[in-house]
């Protein structure tokens, strides 16, 4: 199948008829191609979002909050279509798609639906001077919206909702990688009547059509998630051209656990921060740290539950652990379970590729555990984006606080305790944007959401999003 642009409200080929292939990961084979958009795409994408532009940023909050949140019901009515599409692009269970992916995408339009109709701007009295001053809250323009493969449609729509909210148009890419269901979406506006040009989402490889995103001089704001060294290239592109920029990159993340905490509910939550959508969530506890005292009980433990994880194909129910999205990705993960080897770390569980019967070629890989010694290895340094965790153990809080903060990242932060005294002062003290204690990815969408450090720039979420957004004018008037 032949994945098109989306274009004024419209499907159409690629300019440059440029073609990529589009890989299902559970089963290695080509089953579609997807174009790979030149300048020129990318400049049409452009003229029809700037001439929706006066129109759609005159269009009241009432309306714009009725279209989004048309879009989100007809997102929850096409669930199994959007979850096994998801799924047949990125490898995850369909069973995931269908409780994460597609309700996170559809409550993405919902929220900024209602959020827009309740966002204010301040005003400030100059007392003494005769005057006061207001904010304006006015839409940008043109933004970019460029998204990865691990949440595809999640993450591309946490972009383009508050975007569109907020008065812009669009243009937007997915990632090349898993193209379908942004793909899909075109279809889903133009029924929830969205007018056309508003969004517009153009496809191709990132040197290519998102490059030319980046380069566009009157797109003057661009909301990036994806990799730390995607991230840098494009500030380094978009800093002389004085784009607004939002950066949410690559994480390491620790999970930290004290003897004192919930045992069972760590020991279940732990296997899912390690391990959900095969480790290929920014927001994993990819380093687990572990108290001294309960450091044999839980590694036995926790090998334990990890080995019980059935890896095969998406679509089957019982299905914990799918396809790794690409043999290339595959491959690089893999590649950092021979370094921990060469490391002298040891391989607790897993390690190998698995072939699951009738999909020899899809990119399957065992969940892993690796114990390390130190926690200057590069498997506790790099970020790897797979299904393979690290595990140590540590004796005081400083000593953990400090291997924590030691990594370039900092995006979120997991802390298992009952100790009041020591939440606040790690949370306090640990070096990320997100500090989930006794729970993980538990999202409040009003809530602040990015990292510090090389995982990013800027805030995603809530009023933050719509702030990234909009620019704020002040108008000061002497009375
Ligand atoms: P990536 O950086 O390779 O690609 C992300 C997107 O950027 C894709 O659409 C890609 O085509 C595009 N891109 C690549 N080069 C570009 C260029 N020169 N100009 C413009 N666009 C370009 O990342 P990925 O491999 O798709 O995703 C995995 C990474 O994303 C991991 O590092 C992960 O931690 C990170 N991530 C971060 C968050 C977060 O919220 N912080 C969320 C999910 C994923």
């Amino acid at each position: 199948m032949n994945i098109k642009n989306y274009i004024n409200g419209e499907f159409v080929n690629p300019e440059s008829n440029q073609w990529i292939d589009n890989y299902n990961p559970s089963n290695g084979e080509v089953y579609g191609q997807i174009p790979n958009s030149s300048k020129d795409d990318v400049e049409k994408a452009y003229q029809s979002a700037q001439s929706a532009f006066p129109s759609w940023s005159q269009t009241t909050l009432e309306e714009r909050s009725r279209i989004l949140i048309k879009i989100s019901e007809l997102l929850e009515a096409n669930l199994d279509r959007f979850a096994e599409a998801e799924s047949k692009d990125n490898g995850k269970p369909v069973s995931l798609a269908k409780i994460v992916d597609i309700p996170r995408a559809a409550s993405n339009f919902r929220f900024f639906g209602n959020a827009i109709t309740q966002f204010a701007s301040e005003s400030h009295e100059s007392v003494g001077q005769n005057a006061v001053n207001y904010t304006l809250r006015q839409p940008i323009g043109v933004v970019g919206c460029i998204s990865p493969w691990n949440l595809p449609l999640y993450l591309f729509t946490w972009k383009i909702a508050p975007a569109i909210a907020a008065g812009n148009c669009v243009v937007a890419k997915p990632s090349e990688v898993t193209p379908m269901t942004a793909y899909l979406l075109g279809d889903i506006c133009n029924e929830a009547g969205l007018p056309k040009g508003v969004l517009n989402i153009v496809h191709g490889l990132g040197t290519t059509t998102g490059q030319a995103i980046v380069e566009h001089p009157s797109i003057k704001a661009i909301s990036f998630t994806g990799g730390t060294a995607t991230g840098a290239h494009i500030a380094k592109v978009a800093a002389p051209l004085f784009k607004k920029l939002s950066l949410e990159l690559g994480g390491k993340n620790p999970n930290i656990i004290f003897a004192d905490c919930d045992y069972d509910d760590m020991l279940n939550t732990t296997v899912r921060s390690s391990f959900a959508n095969q480790g290929q969530i920014c927001l994993c506890g990819s380093r687990i740290f572990v108290e001294e005292t309960i450091y044999k009980k839980l590694k036995t433990d926790f090998v334990e539950k990890v080995k019980g994880l059935k890896v095969g194909h998406p679509s089957e129910k019982d299905t914990n652990i799918g396809a790794l999205v690409s043999k290339p990705h595959l491959e690089k993960v893999k590649s950092y379970i021979n370094i921990a080897k060469e490391e002298g770390a040891t391989i607790l569980c897993g390690g190998d590729e698995v072939t699951v019967e009738g999909f020899e070629n899809g990119y399957y890989l065992q969940p892993t555990v690796i114990e390390v010694k130190t926690d200057d290895c590069r498997v506790n340094q790099e970020e790897i984006f797979g299904p393979v965790v690290t595990i140590m153990p540590f004796k005081t809080e400083d000593e953990v606080l400090e291997m924590a903060n030691k990594v370039k990242y900092g995006l979120s932060a997991t802390l298992w305790t009952n100790n009041l005294k020591r939440t606040m002062r790690m949370s306090n003290k640990l070096q990320a944007g997100i500090v989930w204690v006794n729970t993980w990815m538990l999202r409040d969408l009003r809530t602040p959401f990015g990292g510090v450090k090389d995982s990013g720039v800027g805030r995603e979420g809530g009023f933050e999003a719509l702030r990234f957004f909009t620019e704020g004018k002040n108008v000061c008037i002497k009375y």
